[in-house]
């Protein structure tokens, strides 16, 4: 059994490079941890204009792909170091020169499957380039799900590829990519894996389902998400391809950041606190209510939230919740990007409550640290949740969380116990106001009961979901493909 592995990360996002979400934090972590480790690893992706902005690199080689047999497209290979970890950048101006990495202006690239499908065949025609073999490619979400396919089926003859594995991780099953069958050649697909076993969903090319089929192994980021896959409700349409797979798809829970989320060394909250002394907690409140243009009152409860406005995060029976909820005694403070119609809700809500309620519409890093240390709760109400990460820094700055029981919520809140001290957040099972005022409202008595919050609190603080924890799984999946 090789220990000291070489593995190559394909990844449309990285962190510190670009970034959209959670996929980004993933493969930066998670590349680190395996480097610490002593394996061999170096990550590949596509050159855009931002990520060329961003790091310096210089140009190592170049290599050509035959994406048909009547097109064969020329790219240049580039080389940046970040944090220490080799990054391998896929020049192709045509695809990657553009201003965002999977749209602009809010409209989707028409061209995206060509786009990814060109980087996966370039990202392992880099590998022979620069003489590179590695035991495992690490693909990662819809964007990377081509090359399982391409190293099964194109490269089976070749013997560079002979002990390549490859892993799939998926951070969010939502996203599958459907394109045109028109497309099956020019995405250099055979039509004898136009199948519903393999790509076919509806009369559509569907490039998840195919990494799914090609794919030695597969992940998600949370046991409960994997579980959930394997249900009709749960897989986002692709229950067949889940069970097919069943026995190679495992669950292995995202870490977390603690170097920057972690409230006793926070740089950007307003005072740093620790579970020993929480008195920095209530500074934090103060500024935050401050900073919302709330009233300043501090022995009232803060629920927080910061989200994508996007469907999957349950804004649908939250905001008539919300509307209840706020006849109470409390504040509620809302950050988020995305949906506009969404934002349009959550401005009214403001509107209606506006000593209680604040929204700030838009993308804030330092607000979202800020109402993590400054709230008492926090609301996490999701449809699904592949894992999540806000319940998880909530968690580590005593802001408990009130989720519904799906996905990755499931594997890091504990839910409260009315009997005692015990449990780290609230929990709750229907997408529905009535359920989630009932999780609100246990959360207000907690709030009231001093002692009891303090334990939950302490509970709360003292949960650890590292990225060393998640690598050593990693590595027994990688280990378990190449043996
Ligand atoms: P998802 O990846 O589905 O959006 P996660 O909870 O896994 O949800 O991760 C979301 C990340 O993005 C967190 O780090 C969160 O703080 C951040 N985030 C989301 N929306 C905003 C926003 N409007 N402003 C600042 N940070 C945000």
């Amino acid at each position: 059994m090789a220990s000291k592995l070489n593995i190559l990360f394909a990844v449309s996002e990285y962190d510190g490079i670009v970034k959209t979400g959670g996929l980004a934090d993933a493969a930066g972590a998670l590349a680190s941890v395996m480097k610490e480790k002593g394996h061999n690893i170096r990550v590949i992706m596509p050159a855009y204009r931002e990520a060329l902005e961003k790091i310096e690199t210089t140009s190592i080689a170049s290599g050509a792909v035959v994406m048909n047999h009547n097109e064969t497209l020329w790219f240049g290979l580039r080389h940046g170091r970040l944090n220490g970890i080799d990054i391998y950048f896929i020049e192709y101006n045509d695809f990657f020169d553009r201003e965002g990495l999977y749209s602009s202006n809010g409209q989707g690239y028409l061209d995206n499957s060509r786009r990814f499908a060109f980087f996966c065949k370039a990202a392992l025609e880099s590998c022979r380039v620069m003489a590179f073999q590695p035991d495992v490619i690490h693909c990662h979400d819809w964007p990377t799900a081509l090359l399982p396919y391409y190293l099964r089926v194109d490269e089976c003859q070749n013997d560079f590829f002979h002990n390549s594995r490859s892993l799939l991780t998926i951070h969010n099953a939502a996203y599958q990519q459907h394109t045109d069958v028109s497309q099956l050649e020019a995405l250099g697909i055979g039509w004898r894996y136009f199948n519903p076993a393999c790509f076919e969903d509806s009369d559509q090319i569907n490039i998840l389902k195919g990494g799914i089929a090609f794919a030695d192994k597969i992940n998600t980021v949370s046991p409960s998400y994997a579980r959930e896959l394997l249900t009709s409700e749960g897989s986002h349409g692709l229950v067949d391809s889940f069970r097919r797979r069943a026995k190679d798809l495992s669950g292995i829970l995202n870490g977390c950041d603690y170097q920057q989320w972690n409230p006793v060394t926070d740089p950007m909250i307003p005072a740093n606190y620790s579970s020993k002394d929480l008195s920095g907690k209530q500074l934090c409140k103060k500024a935050l209510l401050e900073r919302m243009g709330l009233p300043i009152t501090v022995d009232k409860s803060v629920y927080g939230l910061v989200s994508r406005l996007a469907e999957q995060k349950g804004f649908s029976y939250l905001v008539p919740a919300l509307r209840e909820f706020l006849q109470q005694d409390i504040h509620v403070v809302l950050l988020g990007s995305g949906d506009a119609d969404t934002a349009a809700e959550l401005q009214r809500l403001q509107s209606d409550f506006p000593d209680k309620c604040s929204f700030y519409n838009g993308f804030d890093n330092a607000l979202a640290h800020q109402i993590e240390a400054g709230s008492d709760f926090f609301l996490m109400p999701s449809l699904f949740e592949p894992c999540g990460l806000n319940q998880i820094y909530s968690l580590k700055y005593g802001t408990l969380p009130i989720v519904r029981r799906v996905g990755g919520l499931i594997d890091t809140v504990d839910d409260y116990d009315a009997s005692g001290a015990k449990g780290t957040g609230f929990a709750f099972d229907a997408p529905q106001p009535d359920a989630l005022l009932v999780a609100l409202k246990q959360s207000l008595d907690v709030y009231h009961r001093p002692d009891q919050l303090h334990g939950m609190r302490q509970q709360a603080m003292s949960c650890n979901f590292d990225w060393q924890t998640a690598a050593v799984r990693y590595c027994s999946v990688y280990q378990s493909m190449i043996c």
